[in-house]
């Protein structure tokens, strides 16, 4: 069957950040864009919820007032090691915390209202033929389109599906997120580590206080469930201990989600322009993943327009985003990897946490790498 949609411009995977964010980009310059989310809004996400500053400028230029969400202002890194050892520094951007459930539903919103559609369905199988795409949905529906942006996250069945070379690669990691009610200052986000993982802590809105961590398996698996785990390891670092003996969830229990791969992707596959998780998932511990999203779904969205403009043939459109998206990702990806690779050491990691808290000025260059400049609206 054949949908009424075959005239669209652009189909979007996904309905996360990158997805969401490109689809406003590109209604705001008067594309037809059809957005294909398999879950409904809102949602809570396993997520540490802390967003650089460098997506300003963009959000400004896309009309989303985040300030209207009433985040939590974020200038200070506080850093400890398994012992509890710790150091302070200023972040030389800064961000922002929002809950994934507040900010998700407001740029689905924002997408609603400048005529973006937005079906709830799962995008099972994308062919590309005669210049177009055929989009399949598990609704049965088949729709087309000119130009596919990928914003599916860090594993879906498409990867499945496209047999992406990354899908066999070991996903050792599990990621755990409770909302809390407790102290903890609004502009600090602390990076905590224990035996195995790291854990995350800042405000978000509404004076939540949200602790997502992220440990690997092969330590997680010895303990009975999370609360066991918790209680065991989490907890040995002295500041979880004090953060989560004092403060009260509000989840009925927390999200997990696992196998998580921080292996290499390819931000152009099947002619299907990737982005955000979809291209390369940074190490969490960077707290940069979602700002990635975010200038990822300009990038695509910028060459999308020119494409459809006929400025640009498809093949350049292909090769002008690898290389904005090399330009501005590659690197800060490697430094990603290769934080992400010590951290699965446990012996490694102790050493290398521990050497951050004695020689300070290690921290601030480690947030060098792995962040980026304020969004230029002038340049790729
Ligand atoms: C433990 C942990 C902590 C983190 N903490 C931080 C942090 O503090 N700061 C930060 O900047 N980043 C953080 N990140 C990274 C950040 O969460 C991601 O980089 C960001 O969510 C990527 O956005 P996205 O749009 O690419 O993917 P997502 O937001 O995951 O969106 C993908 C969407 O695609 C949909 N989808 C998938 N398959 C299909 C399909 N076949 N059909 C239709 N829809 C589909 C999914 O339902 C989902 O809504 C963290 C990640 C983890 C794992």
């Amino acid at each position: 069957m054949k949908d009424s949609n075959c005239d669209t411009e652009v189909i979007i995977i996904g309905g996360g950040l990158a997805g969401l964010t490109s689809a406003i980009h590109l209604t705001k310059l008067g594309c037809k864009v059809v957005v294909i989310e398999k879950n409904s809004y809102p949602k809570h996400k396993v997520c540490g919820e802390y967003i650089s500053n460098e997506v300003l400028p963009y959000f400004a230029w896309l009309d989303v007032e985040i300030e209207s969400l009433n985040p939590t202002h974020i200038s200070t890194l506080q850093f400890s090691s398994e012992s509890g050892r710790t150091i302070e520094t200023q972040l030389p951007l800064g961000g922002f915390g929002i809950s994934r459930y507040t900010l998700d539903e407001f740029l689905y919103q924002k997408a609603l209202s400048q005529n973006c559609e937005i079906l709830e369905d799962q995008v099972n199988e994308v062919i590309f033929k005669d210049d177009s795409f055929e989009i399949h949905l598990a609704s049965g529906k088949i729709l087309t389109s000119k130009v596919v942006l990928g914003g599916f996250g860090k594993r879906s069945n498409l990867d499945v599906k496209m047999k992406r070379n990354f899908i066999e690669k070991k996903s050792p990691w599990l990621g755990v997120k409770s909302h809390y009610k407790g102290d903890f200052k609004n502009d600090v986000v602390g990076l905590h580590n224990f035996k195995g993982g790291y854990c995350g802590v800042s405000k978000v809105e509404n004076n939540l206080l949200n602790i997502c961590y992220l440990t690997n398996f092969k330590s997680f698996k010895n303990y009975k469930n999370i609360e066991e785990f918790q209680k065991k390891i989490v907890i040995q670092n002295p500041h979880l201990k004090n953060i989560l003996e004092n403060s009260k969830t509000v989840f009925e229990k927390p999200l997990t989600i696992s196998q998580i791969c921080f292996e290499k992707k390819k931000n152009v596959e099947d002619h299907i322009l990737m982005m955000g998780d979809t291209a390369g998932l940074i190490h969490p511990l960077c707290g940069n993943g979602m700002a990635m999203a975010i200038h990822s779904a300009k990038l695509a969205s910028e060459q999308a327009i020119e494409f459809l403009k006929a400025n640009i043939s498809r093949e350049q459109m292909e090769q002008k985003y690898t290389l904005n998206w090399n330009k501005n990702f590659k690197r800060r990806l490697w430094y990603g990897r290769i934080l992400g690779s010590t951290f699965e050491h446990s012996k490694l990691s102790e050493i290398l946490t521990s050497l951050i808290t004695y020689l300070p000025f290690l921290l601030p260059v480690i947030i060098r790498k792995t962040h980026g400049k304020e969004i230029n609206m002038t340049q790729n």
